[in-house]
C-alpha cells in the first residue's frame, strides 16, 4: 500500500481563492473589508516569520492587515491598552497576538483581554469552553485546519477511532475536542502514556502533534490508517520534518499529511477564514 498524499499546499490555495471571492462580494455589497491587527512583541525570529507570512496572506486575498510591533520591554499596562483599542476599532475584525510572549507579561490576562468577538486564533477561554459544549465562536486554527483536511479528503469521522498524540492546549486538545464533536471516539496520549504504540495501533486516524522528529514509524501504524502530522521539526543539517518517519509510515496508511505542506498552510488559511467570518458576522444586520 502506498498512501495518498494530502496536499495542504493546495486545499489551501483552494480556499483562499474561495475567501477573496467572499471579500470582493463583502466590499461591493457592503463596502466592507475585513481587517486583521497582528500584535508582535519583540524579536523572536521564527514569530517575525510567521507574522510575514500571516500579513502577506492577508494581502493576497484582500483582507486589510495591521502590524504592531512592540519592544520586548513592553509593560503588561500598556500591552492590554493595545488590545482595549483594537477591541473598541469597528473595522478590526480580528486581532492576533504572536506567541510566545516575554516573560514578565502573563499570558492568560493578554489572550483573555481580547474581544470573544475578535479571538480569531480561537485562544480565549471563552473559546477553549466553547469547544468542549460545541458552542464555540471561533474554532482554533491549527485544529480546524486538521479537520477541513480530513473533510476535504471525505474521511468520514463519525464512530471512527481517532488517537491523538500530544496533549497542548492549542493543538492536542483542541482538535481532540473537535474530532469527538464529529462523532469519532477519541484518546489522548502525552509524554507519560505507557505503551504509546498500544493506542497508535487502535487508530483508524492518527493526529500527531507532539513536537518530536521520527516518534511514528510504521510498527505504529495499523495498515489503512489516516496519518495527519502536525509536527515542524528542525534538524540540525537545517531540515523542516513533522513527527511521523514519513517515508516508512506512507507504504502502510491509506492517507498522509507531508511537513512541510500539510497542516501548516492550513493553519494559515484558517486564520483568514476566521477574519472572515467575523467580518460577515459584524456586517449582519442585528
Ligand atoms: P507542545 O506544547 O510542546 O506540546 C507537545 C505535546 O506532545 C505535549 O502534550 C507533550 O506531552 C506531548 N509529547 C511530547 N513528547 C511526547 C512523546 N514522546 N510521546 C507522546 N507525547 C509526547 O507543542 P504544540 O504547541 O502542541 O506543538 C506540537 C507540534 O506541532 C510542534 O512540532 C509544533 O511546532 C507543531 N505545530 C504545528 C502547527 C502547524 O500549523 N502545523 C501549529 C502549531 C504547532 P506532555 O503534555 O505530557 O508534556
Amino acid at each position: 500500500m502506498s498512501a495518498r498524499v494530502i496536499d495542504g499546499k493546495a486545499v489551501a490555495a483552494k480556499l483562499r481563492e474561495e475567501y477573496r471571492s467572499r471579500i470582493i462580494q463583502m466590499q461591493q455589497g457592503l463596502g466592507v473589508t475585513p481587517g486583521l491587527a497582528v500584535i508582535l512583541v519583540g524579536e523572536n525570529p521564527a514569530s517575525q516569520v510567521y507574522v510575514r507570512n500571516k500579513i502577506k496572506d492577508c494581502n493576497e486575498v484582500g483582507i486589510r492587515s495591521e502590524f504592531i510591533k512592540l519592544p520586548e520591554t513592553i509593560s503588561q499596562a500598556e500591552l492590554l491598552a493595545h488590545i482595549d483599542k483594537l477591541n473598541a476599532d469597528a473595522a478590526t475584525h480580528g486581532i492576533l497576538i504572536q506567541l510566545p510572549l516575554p516573560k514578565h507579561v502573563e499570558i492568560r490576562k493578554v489572550l483573555e483581554r481580547i474581544s470573544v468577538d475578535k479571538d480569531v486564533d480561537g485562544f480565549h477561554l471563552y473559546n477553549v469552553g466553547g469547544l468542549v459544549t460545541g458552542h464555540q465562536v471561533f474554532p482554533p486554527c491549527t485544529p480546524f485546519g486538521v479537520q477541513k483536511l480530513l473533510e476535504h479528503e471525505n474521511i468520514e469521522l463519525d464512530g471512527r477511532n481517532v488517537v491523538v498524540v500530544g496533549a497542548s492546549n492549542i493543538v492536542g486538545k483542541p482538535v481532540a475536542m473537535m474530532l469527538m464533536q464529529k462523532d469519532a471516539t477519541v484518546s489522548i496520549c502525552h509524554h507519560k502514556t505507557r505503551d504509546l504504540a498500544q493506542y497508535t495501533m487502535l487508530a483508524d486516524i492518527l493526529v500527531v502533534a507532539a513536537g518530536v522528529p521520527g516518534l511514528i514509524i510504521p510498527q505504529m501504524v495499523r495498515t489503512g490508517a489516516v496519518v495527519i502530522d502536525v509536527g515542524i521539526n528542525r534538524l540540525p543539517d537545517g531540515r523542516i520534518v513533522g513527527d511521523v518517519d514519513f517515508e516508512g509510515v506512507r507504504k502502510k496508511a491509506s492517507f498522509i499529511s507531508p511537513v512541510p505542506g500539510g497542516v501548516g498552510p492550513m493553519t494559515r488559511a484558517m486564520l483568514l477564514h476566521n477574519t472572515l467570518l467575523s467580518a460577515e458576522r459584524s456586517s449582519r444586520p442585528a
